[in-house]
């Protein structure tokens, strides 16, 4: 069974988009939302997917079976599947075997975590790109709930990880050159992406996070999904 997030309308939160940010941007997508999440971040867009003091348990989330899940995707007829949250991996033991039958049936599978969980072997064998975004100070959490340096290093032995970054100040940016300097990660898989949830924020952060990557040799990413469509649950 997964713990699936629930659209207001009550369905589980599983939608057909698309990709709205990193490096398969703009990929139409079947979207699955999990919920709980092993962070707290001050600016998550996410928050009913695990902040239960703020949002209602028994409305925001239902249990459905791997059966369930995978014929709901299915349905929907596109091979390109996310899989998001709050923190998917929280949930790995449960969803590799419907990623694993995904994979053999021909999906592009992706995974957005924040890097604090290692993926097991079976995952890695059904993913084919994980977007890691690893956390900074400016999320709030502790250094040490959101730095985790094995699963870091696990995510930099594969070549099919993204790190994506949530940069706010300039100041995040050096945060993050430490960052990938402490965990030797790959610059050449690095993407800056503005915080923000109007696209008013998005575009007046994105010219100077731009401008950093610029400088820096990182890759670029907005937010097509909040200039296109602002802030929407299933967008
Ligand atoms: S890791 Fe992601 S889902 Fe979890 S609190 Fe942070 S932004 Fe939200």
């Amino acid at each position: 069974m997964l713990k699936v997030s629930r659209q207001p309308s009550g369905e589980p939160e599983i939608f057909y988009s698309l990709q709205g940010e990193g490096v398969t941007a703009g990929t139409p997508t079947v979207f699955l939302r999990l919920a709980n999440c092993n962070l707290s971040c001050s600016w998550c867009d996410t928050k009913y997917t695990w902040d239960w003091q703020s949002y209602d348990y028994r409305r925001e989330v239902m249990e459905l079976s791997d059966d369930d899940v995978r014929e709901r995707i299915l349905a929907f007829e596109c091979p390109h599947l996310v899989i998001t949250g709050g923190e998917p991996l929280m949930q790995q033991r449960a969803l590799g075997s419907i990623v694993s039958a995904l994979a053999s049936q021909g999906f592009f599978c992706e995974v957005e975590t924040n890097g604090t969980l290692e993926p097991t072997l079976q995952m890695t064998k059904a993913i084919a790109q994980w977007n890691v975004s690893p956390k900074l100070t400016n999320s709030a959490n502790e250094a040490s709930r959101r730095e985790v340096p094995h699963a870091l290093r696990a995510f930099r032995d594969l070549d099919n990880a993204y790190f994506k970054f949530v940069v706010a100040e300039p100041a995040d940016v050096d945060e993050v050159c430490q960052l990938i300097e402490r965990h030797n990660l790959p610059s050449c898989r690095v993407l800056l992406m503005p915080e923000g949830t109007t696209s008013r924020a998005v575009l007046e952060r994105g010219r100077w996070v731009a401008q950093a990557c610029a400088d820096r040799g990182f890759r670029f990413t907005t937010r097509h999904h909040i200039l296109l469509w602002g802030d929407q649950r299933g967008r």
